[in-house]
């Protein structure tokens, strides 16, 4: 029998649908945390279901009970919160720990469908499409060894398919341990992937897929296209890793008599040797990124756009103009390239977007200091220029705080000598404590009254900006001097001179 489906129009529906209401969902195993293809991945679901008017879904692949980590589905809901990312059907996190469901299609986690897949396996077996099979897990290591030694691909010898169903019976009565497994036909199947094209396989090359496990419980296999098809999901985008399982769930579709989704596979995730991301947790993971003082929105922009660019001219989009431009078969097919400078730059970008009450609240948690005043937040809005992440502001903010000690010498502008920078400190203190309130509240108004002062007495900036600057700053390199005099104020500024002052005194 040939097995030959190609769907032809998949890659022009997927992207451009119509009549055809657009459900995507991302079904993670919970078995750590958020990992950063997995994002991108949720990013291109959420682009497809947003722009079509249809829904996108989270469900839970947690069959494998030997990979269940605990707190892993938790972790994995509260970073769709923190990135304020939306589904509409799903497991949610309440704020009590608890976890609810929302949606028609449910329940969204599959431990708890755990009887919906027994009944279609069954069918199968009746049909002489799948077959018990008692084989110990000896008997298939060895048989597996054989084939490897004999340069053979591994693959199930089928041994049980040659039972008779009286003795199936009689095992199974007697209460002998059994899988299911479906019986891949022969031929080829073929199917349209969004991304990459027309991909083929030959079904010789492919094993009789265990689709209940000896624990009764339904194998991956089973259950992703039972709950795709009962979830009504139309495209199913996930990494290329799964590539090799889609001939097994095009068969297993076929077999049922199932309409089958479009599918997508996504590129991998490179580092910029090419070789595949590293598994460390702290790159591979989202809450990791979002540890390490990136913003939400710079994360999904860079995400989004690794391997797709929906103009040459363009790199940040708000998530609108993403759900709107979004085009899945204008995503790269060769693995992406995770640049980790890019994605600091972009945080920078995005850093400078922010109010400074929204540049206060994000920077909260990074700080060490719990002083919340005026100081702080005017010392990050001068700083975020100088910062790429949020976890870079502690430091730079110090300065502001405490004031620190720093040699007399940096005081001294290249150009100029101690007495120089003592006397024009000795005389900008008075002009400092005789500016206006009002001239405190504008950083153009400082640097107004400052360049007067310079142009009446015909100075140089450099002889009178370089002393006042280490004096404020107390750092060789730092914020300009009016930054300085705006964050501080009027008194701190004043008191740091004096100090300056003496400091120059001192021998
Ligand atoms: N449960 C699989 C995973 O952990 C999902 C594969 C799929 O999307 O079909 O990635």
């Amino acid at each position: 029998m040939l097995f030959v489906m190609l769907l032809k129009n998949s890659r022009s529906i997927s992207s451009k649908p119509r009549n055809m209401t657009i459900r995507t969902r991302i079904a993670p195993s919970p078995t750590g945390y958020m990992h950063i293809g997995t994002l991108r991945t949720v990013m291109f679901d959420y682009f497809l279901a947003r722009q079509s008017g249809g829904q996108f879904i989270v469900r839970i692949e947690d069959t494998d009970q030997a990979r269940l980590v605990p707190g892993a589905l938790e972790s994995l809901l509260s970073t769709f919160q923190k990135l304020g990312l939306d589904y509409d059907e799903g497991p949610v996190l309440q704020p009590d720990g608890t976890i609810v469901e929302k949606g028609d299609y449910g329940p969204y986690v599959q431990s708890k469908r755990l009887d919906i897949y027994r009944p279609y396996a069954d069918k199968l077996v009746a049909a002489g499409q799948a077959y018990v099979c008692f084989c110990t897990r000896e008997r298939l290591e060895d048989m597996r060894a054989a084939q490897t030694a004999a340069k053979q691909t591994p693959k199930y010898d089928r041994h049980c398919l040659r039972l008779e169903a009286e003795e199936v019976a009689k095992r199974l009565a007697a209460g002998e341990g059994y899988v299911i497994r479906m019986r891949i036909p022969d031929g080829e199947v073929a199917f349209d992937d969004a991304i990459r094209g027309v991909i083929k396989f030959n079904l010789a090359d492919v094993d009789d897929q265990v689709i209940i496990k000896s624990d009764g419980f339904a194998s991956y296999h089973l259950a992703v296209v039972i709950d795709d098809h009962l979830m009504k999901i139309s495209h199913v985008l996930r990494g290329e890793e799964w590539i090799s399982s889609t001939p097994k769930q095009i068969v297993l579709h076929n077999m049922l008599g199932l309409q089958m989704p479009v599918y997508a596979h996504v590129p991998l995730i490179l580092n910029p040797d090419r070789t595949k991301l590293s598994k460390r947790k702290g790159d591979v993971s989202v809450e990791g990124y979002l540890t390490k003082g990136y913003l939400p929105e710079a994360i999904i922009n860079f995400i989004s756009t690794l391997g797709f660019n929906p103009t040459s001219d363009q790199e940040i989009f708000t998530r609108e103009e993403l759900v709107r431009l979004f085009d899945l078969s204008k995503v790269n097919k060769g693995g992406a390239v995770m640049n980790t400078e890019k994605l600091d730059w972009m945080n920078h970008q995005y850093l400078a977007k922010l109010s400074a009450n929204e540049l206060a609240q994000a920077a909260r948690p990074f700080l060490k200091t719990t002083v919340d005043n005026e100081l702080v937040h005017r010392a990050l809005l001068v700083e975020r220029q100088r910062v790429n992440r949020l976890d870079e502001f502690d430091e730079k903010i110090q300065p502001y705080l405490f004031s620190i000690e720093y040699p007399k010498d940096i005081l001294v502008w290249k150009k100029a000598s101690p007495e120089d920078a003592l006397q024009q400190l000795e005389n900008i203190r008075p002009v400092i404590a005789g500016l206006s309130d009002d001239a405190f509240t504008q950083m153009s108004l400082l640097e107004a009254a400052v360049k007067e002062y310079i142009g009446n007495q015909g100075l140089q900036n450099g002889n009178v900006l370089w002393p006042l600057r280490v004096a404020l700053s107390g750092a060789e390199k730092s914020a300009s001097p009016f930054e300085c005099l705006w964050v501080l104020g009027k008194e701190a500024s004043v008191t740091r001179i004096d100090k300056a002052i003496s400091c120059l005194k001192s021998i």
